[in-house]
């Protein structure tokens, strides 16, 4: 079971860790061949503008599109949720848009740049250590997704089928929870294929 990091900006090598630590074959992924022999897919944070722009000239934007829709695991952290999201305020474009939501960047900037938390994430952990950094929010969600956390009354934390969205970075943690939701996510899909 391999799961690839996007790793053209952000905690790459963090994410990479925790995936190992909880069992996966984890490689970080600089070239759009390397998505061919992938289960699943992390999207880490960084700066969505940049990244996208990196996407694009790279050829991703296209074969994460191709890999979503052939229904592989994605996860998104802070930016890679707003590079999942179909909806952004204040934007007309959006980037890879899988996953059917609105998000709000840097929403809770304004008040403090940085801070963690410790929040229920549903079937997850009732005390996960969220680390927000310029963090966006999840101010719609469709109707076949499934709110994971909010943090005061925004949602800070989903999951719409085969695709994760975080607000924080649980990888800047000791905690491998969400990491380990992810990896079972994958297992159950890619097991959903091999049935198929
Ligand atoms: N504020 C960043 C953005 O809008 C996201 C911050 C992060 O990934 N830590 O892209």
């Amino acid at each position: 079971m391999k799961i690839g990091v996007l790793a053209l900006q952000g905690a790459v090598a963090e994410h990479i860790r925790m995936l190992e630590q909880v069992g996966a074959t984890a490689v970080p992924v600089k070239k759009v061949e390397e998505l061919n022999d992938l289960d699943g897919l992390v999207i880490p944070g960084g700066e969505s503008t940049t990244i996208s722009k990196l996407m694009h000239k790279y050829g991703f934007m296209e074969a994460i599109r191709q890999f979503g829709q052939a229904k592989k695991p994605i996860f998104g952290t802070c930016a890679g949720a707003i590079l999942l999201a179909n909806r952004i305020n204040g934007q007309d474009d959006c980037h890879l848009g899988l996953m059917d939501m609105k998000v709000e960047r840097n929403a809770f900037g304004r008040q403090k740049e940085s801070f963690e938390v410790d929040l229920p994430v549903a079937g997850i952990a009732p005390d996960f250590p969220a680390v927000f950094i310029r963090a966006p929010y999840i101010m719609e969600l469709g109707e076949n997704g499934q709110v994971l956390a909010k943090y005061e009354d925004k949602i800070v934390a989903a999951r719409q089928g085969h695709y994760l969205a975080a607000a924080f970075h649980p990888e800047l943690t000791e905690d491998a929870r969400i990491h380990k939701f992810f990896f079972d996510m994958v297992k159950e899909y890619r097991a959903d294929k091999v049935q198929a």
